[in-house]
């Protein structure tokens, strides 16, 4: 038999259901994996093993009873975001280290109710704010991947650097995550693994540690498309708690992995073919494109004129909602307080203690551009940048189904490579940020090797409210590719 551990979700869903293994049984290969791997990958910062066991007993007896929920015995990951009741979540920063929250996150809630089993709190960059998992109060994250005849560390993508360490070394069969400007699809494509972010609505954000409210939006990691698809069925509600949570059906999204692509209408934006773009990024692109032809699906060069303001316009947007949440962490009613002569002193030692570097540069960027005499030069500007980005995707979808861009400019790059240059490590999200501006969802899948035999992704980019398009031409990739590859395992021997 496979390696309980290297099973898909599906698969692990049509072994419990045939008794070839117990929930505790698979819960146990994933913990023992975990305590074997984490020294060396840090994916994880808290281990909930009584937690874990105690859940797949309990799913063990609703399998015996046949109640059997859509996730039932699958055990998970969750990002240190997402709000988990009497589980200490951080969001991995010193401000929230001692944070214990009183209530369970919509998404999470979702997928206990579904039968699902949590192994424990995963690392991301402080506040979600990274493309590396280099912010966190916890550390940094190794990406189990490794540049062929090097072991020198590479990043995990960030800020969902956890989530996607976690799924590609074999430590949960899938993990939830969050992205606000690309946070769970360049994670995905730097680890080989499946990430999609959903619709700005589709899943509820109430519970979530928010970082930018209007781009937050939370989605799986996952290691087929199929376990995405399965995944957000469980993941997605309408939630009158959140209320831009979008009061729409969640459709059977795994009814749509498997249906062919022929007739669909793809669009490559000229736009995203950028300077500095690694060859082999332009190559998996154009052998992407052959793929989907390949099965039927007809190419058209589309054009989002707007995409050269995305980043910049992101970068005002964001840290602005930032400052305004992060206003909150003052000492008085959240984790960390650092006592002061006074209630001034008292926020200002507090903060200065608790808040890395990067998000202290976020906190002034946004108080800077929401001040009041910049706040038309810079916030208001950069809303209309965003409303003129989502007229871009309007209009190619008028012509297209979906659109096919790479996820980023380049693989996975080394650990320390760009922690010291913000602007670098903002260029990461040059391909992704545009969806989240747009509110759309889009998804990366796996699609091959660079030349240092790391992963590189593709991703999908689909109207609003149709992750099923995505989950479509998502799957004829993953299909054409048959990526197999999976990364050696170093990190339980190391
Ligand atoms: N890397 C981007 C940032 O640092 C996106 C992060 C995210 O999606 N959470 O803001």
């Amino acid at each position: 038999m496979t390696n309980l551990t290297d099973l898909t979700i599906a698969d692990a869903r049509k072994g419990l259901a045939a008794k070839s293994f117990s929930v505790v049984e698979l819960t146990e290969a994933h913990l023992a994996a975990i305590k074997a791997a984490n020294r060396a990958l840090n994916a994880y910062v808290l281990e909930t093993p009584e937690r874990a066991l105690d859940m797949a007993k309990a799913s063990d007896a609703r399998i015996a009873k046949g109640e059997a929920g859509a996730l039932e015995g699958i055990p998970l990951g969750i990002k240190d975001l997402f709000c988990t009741k009497d589980v200490r979540t951080t969001a991995c920063s010193h401000i929230l280290d001692r944070f214990t929250p009183p209530y369970e996150s919509t998404v999470t809630a979702n997928l206990w109710a579904a039968g699902a089993v949590m192994l424990g709190k995963l690392n991301n960059d402080e506040f979600a704010m990274g493309s590396s998992n280099e912010t966190s109060f916890y550390g940094d994250v190794v990406n189990p991947w490794r540049r062929e005849g090097s072991d020198a560390p590479l990043v995990p993508g960030g800020s969902s650097g956890g989530s996607s360490a976690a799924v590609a070394a074999r430590l949960c069969l899938g993990a939830t995550a969050t992205d606000t400007g690309g946070s769970i699809r360049q994670p995905a494509a730097f680890t080989g693994t499946v990430g999609l972010k959903p619709t700005y609505g589709r899943c509820s954000r109430w519970g979530i540690v928010a970082f930018a409210s209007s781009l937050d939006q939370a989605g799986p990691v996952t290691r087929s498309v199929r376990d995405s698809a399965i995944m957000l069925g469980a993941m997605a509600s309408h939630d009158p708690k959140d209320a831009t949570s979008a009061d729409l059906p969640v459709p059977d999204f795994e009814a749509a992995v498997g249906q062919d692509v022929k007739g669909l209408t793809i669009g490559i934006p000229k736009e995203y073919r950028v300077e500095g773009m690694a060859p082999e990024i332009e190559a998996l692109w154009q052998q992407g494109i052959v793929w989907l032809t390949e099965r039927g699906a007809t190419v058209k060069d589309i054009s989002l004129p707007h995409t050269k303001y995305a980043l910049p316009s992101y970068y005002i947007v964001a840290p602005a909602e930032a400052s305004s949440n992060l206003a909150r962490y003052d000492g008085v009613r959240y984790g960390l307080r650092e006592p002061g002569k006074d209630v001034l002193s008292m926020y200002e030692n507090t903060r200065e203690s608790g808040f890395g570097a990067e998000v202290k540069r976020r906190v002034l960027i946004g108080t800077y551009v929401l001040s009041a005499g910049y706040y038309d030069a810079y916030y208001l500007k950069a809303q209309k940048v965003r409303t003129l980005i989502k007229r871009d995707f309007d209009q190619a979808f008028e012509g297209v189904d979906a659109i096919l861009t790479p996820t980023t400019p380049a693989p996975a790059f080394a650990a320390g490579e760009k922690s010291g240059d913000p602007l670098e490590m903002y260029l990461n999200d040059i391909f992704t940020v545009t969806v989240n501006m747009a509110g759309l969802p889009g998804i990366s899948v796996p699609a091959g090797l660079s030349l240092e035999g790391t992963p590189l992704g593709l991703q999908v980019i689909g109207r609003a409210f149709d992750e099923e398009t995505l989950f479509r031409v998502g799957h004829a990739i993953e299909d054409a590719a048959g990526f197999m590859a999976k990364p050696q395992d170093w990190w339980s021997k190391a």
